[in-house]
């Protein structure tokens, strides 16, 4: 049966694609909440840009007084 071996490759390709894009979409998720958790708590000084607390009143490197998050 020459028809076994194509039938097994497609039917490979079926398994093994969803799963590689699970594990792309796992890695590639787990890397931008890594990066994005950091600076979720930090914002950028408006005086000399350095990494400051939000629940910092003003900033620990020039006292500049950081105000507190403004809604949009
Ligand atoms: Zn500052």
């Amino acid at each position: 049966m020459a028809g076994i071996g194509l039938l097994e490759l497609i039917l490979m390709g079926i398994i093994l694609v969803p799963i590689a894009i699970v594990v792309m979409v796992i890695i590639f998720s787990s890397g931008y909440r890594k990066k994005e958790e950091p600076t979720s708590n930090l914002a950028p000084c408006p005086d000399c840009q350095a990494p400051v607390s939000i629940h910092a009143v003003a900033c620990p490197k020039c006292g500049c007084p950081i105000r507190p998050a403004e809604p949009n």
